[in-house]
């Protein structure tokens, strides 16, 4: 097993990969800005390095502290966690080239993935259903682009390649708005991403967002852990999210999951990852793959009984995979609510002292956070302060205990969006599993 990791992250996720180490015996290095020396997982730590400022850019995303912390507490191995460098191919690089494992894919793996059109290439190789398109980035011949988008069909969406965050994309409903489209995305696409290269898609108008967790070792074996429904989005943000997907059958999960998992083998995928699909009228497209443990990794534990997070660690030690497909059995069903410090009407960021707290609790509910009483939360970073999660042996059941749970969690002295969650969990449409990635907007008059 690995000896000693440095963490590289804050807040509730870095608290769960601390809690995985130490399951495992593996010695932790908490690094944190000067902002976070109070954070819950820093005290908890064996060791812990101040990295800089409260700025992420001169903490967080500030590579050479992060590798020198490494250095100087002679750890082996670096966990990204999800967000700041997670997914940043130069980083993964720089971690290994230093002589320290990077608890993630290969870096090389991570730079394809980052590529979205890269991505679309590798995966319809392995035989994972893509959204149609264009097949590689546009060229500037215009007759050519419309051609191809009326072959499509529209609506359809103009992407930059190296996007992320919902940012850089664009779409299209008629043929007089396509060379212009086309041209503002792509300067776009320059000026923030560095890389101006764009490709066209079809536009779906109502899909839900369905994801598929993965799971691979350095032997050649690879696993899937069923599917998450995250459509209860804002701003491309989710806020809700469940496990299984309404409405997926059992075949088809074995469908689109054996070919995930295959696609992991084809491309020699390492550690775990999610394949983000968009499903319409039963039928999956692939948008992106997360290189990365993602927020939403709670639901699929609590169904699968599967520890997402010790896997990682695991594999990074060059260990087998501890499971065999036959052995993912899918039980109930589970739901995760992202608690955020933010104004539950308008979602205005509302950092502060926390004076107060109360933690649900009681059979099937998990509270992933790492806050306390008389903990500040800082105004740095992203407004997540924890997640509240709920198992039920059937969706009806996990959707009540997360009322309850709601309900007995109390949070005092900043604002959180626990009455939004409240309200959502009221919505019949919600609760009978009939929502889009449209749906939450709509409902809030966004
Ligand atoms: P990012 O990396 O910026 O998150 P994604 O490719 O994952 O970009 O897309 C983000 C979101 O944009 C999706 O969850 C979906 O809401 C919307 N989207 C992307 N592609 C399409 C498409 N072809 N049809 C409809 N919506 C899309």
């Amino acid at each position: 097993m690995l000896d000693k990791i440095v963490i590289a992250n804050r807040g509730e996720i870095a608290l769960r990969i601390l809690r995985a180490c130490k399951e495992l015996g593996i010695k932790t290095v908490a690094v944190h800005s000067t902002a976070d020396r109070d954070l819950k997982h820093v005290r908890l730590a064996d060791e812990s390095v101040c990295i800089g400022p409260p700025s992420s850019t001169e903490s967080y995303l500030n590579v050479p502290a992060l590798i020198s912390a490494a250095e100087v507490t002679d750890a082996v191995g670096i966990h990204p966690g999800y967000g700041f460098l997670s997914e940043n191919a130069d980083f993964a690089e720089r971690v290994e080239q230093s002589g320290f494992t990077f608890i993630g894919p290969k870096a090389e793996t991570i730079r394809i993935m980052g590529d979205k059109v890269k991505a679309i290439e590798a995966m319809k190789k392995a035989g994972v259903p893509c959204v149609p398109g264009s097949d590689g980035p546009l060229g500037d011949d215009a007759d050519d682009n419309m051609r191809m988008a009326k072959e499509i069909g529209y609506p359809i969406i103009i992407k930059a390649a190296g996007g992320g965050g919902g940012r850089g994309m664009r779409v299209v409903h008629s043929e007089a708005h396509l060379l212009s489209a086309i041209s503002l995305t792509k300067s776009e696409a320059g000026s923030f991403f560095g890389n101006d290269m764009v490709y066209m898609e079809k536009y779906l108008e109502n899909p839900r967002h369905v994801e598929i967790q993965v799971l691979a070792d350095t032997h050649g074996n690879a696993i899937h852990l069923g599917e998450r429904d995250c459509s209860m989005q804002r701003r491309h943000q989710k806020v809700i999210e469940e496990a299984p997907a309404p409405g997926i059958s059992e075949e088809l999960r074995q469908e689109i999951g054996g070919r995930c998992a295959q696609a992991c083998v084809d491309i020699g995928y390492r550690g775990a990852g999610t394949f983000e699909f968009l499903y319409e009228d039963g039928e999956f497209y692939f948008i992106e793959m997360n290189t990365r443990v993602q927020v939403e990794h709670p639901v699929t534990e609590m169904i699968t009984g599967v520890d997402i997070v010790r896997e990682q660690l695991r594999i990074a030690a060059g260990e087998k995979l501890a499971y065999t497909q036959d052995d993912i059995v899918i039980r109930g069903h589970a739901f995760e609510c992202r608690i955020n410090a933010e104004d539950p009407v308008t979602f205005m960021p509302s950092p502060g002292k926390i004076s107060r707290v109360h933690m649900a609790g009681g059979p099937g509910v998990r509270v992933d956070s790492h806050i306390y009483a008389g903990y500040t939360v800082p105004p740095h970073y992203d407004s997540m302060i924890g997640k509240l999660i709920t198992h039920g042996e059937d969706r009806a059941t996990a959707i009540a205990r997360m009322e309850t749970a709601l309900t007995e969690t109390l949070v005092e002295g900043i604002k959180t969006n626990i009455p939004l969650h409240r309200e959502l969990f009221k919505d019949a449409n919600f609760r009978a599993g009939q929502t889009n990635i449209h749906y939450l907007e709509k409902k809030l008059g966004l």
